[in-house]
């Protein structure tokens, strides 16, 4: 039986520790006064007192591309239930505004039925889709970016503005700017594998009943070892018999070590002689996102009709490098237990009402930058045959089930490597 920390207490930390114990004594180490990183769900009232459990992080879900995590909801009974990933835009420099229902969201701005501008953007976000379906199966060289194909294929202002850049900031929580610089290939990858591309099909998303922190809740009490919240890793260290984990109230040896932070995080705490991973972690930047829990409907669009799970506010002119503000709305994306309605505001356009917020919390998030996003091979290849090895959602495109692969991507490399060194 091995001794094995894992530092970091989001999916990826939390799958691997949970798979290890099985055979070793684990402990987590986490900086926050809570468990579970970016699933992160929170009990607000409403306006008749009563707590409603509400996710401010991770929410959602599909049986297609997120198999590995709905294995570990089965492995510890956790039900799920149908959510819905519907989106709108709206533009308020331009009075415009559109959702994906039909016909009640496509048309809740009467005029669009009259505007031929309205239906070649619709035309244009189709020609776009299929495209990309077709760029697909010829293939694509790597360094394409997604600004170089807007001009390759010189797909429209009205298309890029109102289509491809709000679905692609709102997906990945980056800035109009941001999107433009998205490898195509990857792009394409990822709207194929969530039929992003499938006007009127598409996945039927899922989330977590009561809220995703239901499994972490359910995961904790076969962790084997102990678990330390409020507890910042500051240096992993290396020596012949252990690796030393140090903090301020913290120096523990250990045979392993899995680091479950993000890129950026996980650099700060190694030493030159992780040379090689500090050089691929550096690689990695990631964008500040402001979040706010709230009840102020200005955020959505002007009619009702036309709010979706989704909300993307596009960013005034001249500002496409400002992070980008997307608004769900949370009664449509998970079962709320209340008639008030809750929003999720990332990065909000104008100040939310300080009486309607009931939350304020910071996440970070990967920016999927091509020199970022060649580092994954090695990534995964500097965990073979190491004593400390790392994992988070930046091993993927930035999802929860890339974060969870990645657990397990860890634990297998150090199952092997410890049973190299004779440990079983
Ligand atoms: C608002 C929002 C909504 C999202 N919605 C979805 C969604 O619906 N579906 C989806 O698939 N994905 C979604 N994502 C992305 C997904 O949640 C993440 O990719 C995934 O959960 C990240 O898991 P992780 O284990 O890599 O990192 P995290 O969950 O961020 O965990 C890292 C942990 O490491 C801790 N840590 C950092 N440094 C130290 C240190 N020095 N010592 C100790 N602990 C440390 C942190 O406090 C944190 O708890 C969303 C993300 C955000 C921000």
């Amino acid at each position: 039986m091995a001794k094995i920390a894992v530092v970091g207490s989001g999916i990826s930390g939390i799958s691997s520790a949970y798979y290890l114990s099985k055979k070793h004594e684990v402990d987590i180490f986490e900086s926050s006064h809570r468990i579970g990183g970016h699933t992160h769900t929170v009990t607000v009232e409403d306006s008749n007192e009563r707590g409603v459990s509400i996710d401010t992080g991770f929410i959602v879900f599909n049986e297609k591309n997120y198999q590995g995590f709905i294995e570990f909801l089965k492995e510890l009974d956790v039900s799920y239930t149908d959510s819905d990933m519907s989106f709108s835009v709206k533009d308020d420099d331009n009075q415009f505004f559109f959702g994906s229902d039909f016909p009640k969201g496509l048309f809740a701005k009467k005029s669009h039925l009259i505007k031929p501008s309205f239906y070649k953007l619709l035309l244009g976000m189709h020609r776009f889709n299929n495209q990309c379906v077709s760029d697909s199966k010829t293939g694509m060289s790597d360094t394409v970016t997604l600004a170089d194909y807007i001009v390759l294929n010189k797909i429209s202002r009205n298309v890029v503005e109102n289509y491809i850049l709000p679905m692609t900031s709102a997906i990945w929580s980056v800035s109009f700017e941001q999107s433009l610089r998205f490898p195509m290939r990857s792009f394409i990858q990822f709207w194929m594998n969530h039929e992003l591309l499938e006007i009127g099909g598409g996945l039927q998303w899922k989330t977590i009943g009561g809220g995703s922190k239901n499994y972490i809740d359910k995961a904790m009490p076969f962790i084997s070892g102990k678990i330390f919240t409020n507890t910042k890793i500051q240096k992993i260290e290396q020596h012949n018999t252990s690796i030393r984990v140090l903090g301020e109230t913290v120096d523990s040896p250990y045979d392993a070590v899995i680091v479950a932070t993000h890129a950026d995080d996980a650099k700060k705490l190694i030493n030159t002689e992780f040379m090689l991973a500090y050089n691929l972690l550096d690689k990695w930047k990631y964008s500040i996102n402001h979040a706010y829990l709230h009840t102020d409907a200005r955020f959505m669009p002007p009619r009702k009709p036309a709010w979706c799970s989704w909300n993307l506010s596009k960013p005034p002119k001249g500002s496409f490098e400002k992070p980008t503000c997307v608004t769900y709305w949370m009664n449509r994306l998970q079962p709320l237990n209340t008639d008030d309605n809750f929003f999720l505001s990332l990065n909000p356009s104008v100040e939310v009402l300080p009486e309607k917020v009931k939350k304020k919390i910071t996440y970070t998030h990967p920016i999927m930058t091509k020199s970022a996003m060649d580092t994954q091979t090695a990534l995964k290849k500097i965990n073979e045959n190491e004593r400390v090895v790392f994992c988070g959602s930046y091993f993927g495109h930035g999802f929860h089930e890339d974060a969870f692969q990645s657990g397990m991507n860890a634990v297998n490399c150090l199952e092997n490597t410890l049973s190299d060194r004779g440990i079983k």
